[in-house]
Order: structure tokens, then sequence, then C-alpha cells
């Protein structure tokens, strides 16, 4: 989907909005959450506007691949791969999506517990 002019990320993705970037391809973009939830709390989005992940992985499901493979190779920069770390995408209002362009939230560097809130 092309980039949507009131969607937040794709003004990230413009460079519109601020973020702290720490990894790009050609697919995706990831940054640091504003309002971390865990010492490690990076978002991995996909360039192109798409709801949620189910309609990411629908449409492009090469690109959710992508999307993946970078929350895996942020989790081993970030050196939360060994002790372990949680790959979510919040899918919905009622599961406390707020952003509805598709992203991953990669949390780790603390205990995390199950079943999540
Ligand atoms: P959701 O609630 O699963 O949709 O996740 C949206 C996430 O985006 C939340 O964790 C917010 O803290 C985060 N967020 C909102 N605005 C910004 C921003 O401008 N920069 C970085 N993260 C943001």
């Amino acid at each position: 989907m092309p980039h949507q002019p009131d969607c937040l990320f794709c003004k990230i993705v413009s460079g519109d909005v601020p973020a702290t970037i720490v990894r790009e391809t050609d697919t995706t973009v990831a940054f640091r959450d504003i309002n971390p939830q865990a010492p490690t709390h990076i978002l991995v989005i996909p360039r192109a506007h798409y709801p949620d992940a189910a309609a990411l992985s629908a449409a492009e499901p090469a690109v959710a691949a992508d999307v993946l493979r970078e929350a895996g190779e942020i989790a081993a920069e970030e050196g939360i791969a060994e002790t372990g770390y949680r790959v979510v995408f919040n899918t919905g209002s009622g599961a406390g999506q707020t952003v509805f362009h598709a992203h991953a939230h990669v949390l780790g560097g603390r205990g995390l517990q199950w079943p999540p809130g």
C-alpha cells in the first residue's frame, strides 16, 4: 500500500517525524519505542503501509518475513537473544494496538511474564 499521509509511522519512514532509528533495509525501518516497556524496546515496521501484521503478511509475505528477520537481527545486536526476548504484533484495538501501521515490538532486557496482560 502507498504512503498514508496521516499515518505516524509513515511519517517516520519518510523522515517527517524524528525517531531513533537502529536499522534500515530496503523494505523495513526499526526504531526505539518512545515509551519503552523494557530496557530494549524496538519497533520494526515495513516501509509500506499496511494496517496490521495480518494485512501485511497477506499482501506481502516476503516483507513480513523481512520484519521477522530484522527482529532477530536486532535481538542479537542488542544482546538480548541469549537471555530471551519477545516479538509482539498487537492486532486490533482490543489487543492494545494504537498505531495502525503494522509493527513488531521487540522487547527484552528484563524478565518477561507469561501470560501477558
Ligand atoms: P501498539 O500499541 O502495539 O500499536 O504500539 C504502538 C507503539 O508505538 C507504542 O509502544 C508507542 O509507545 C509507540 N510510539 C508511538 N509514537 C511513537 C513515536 O513517535 N516514536 C516511537 N514510538 C512511538
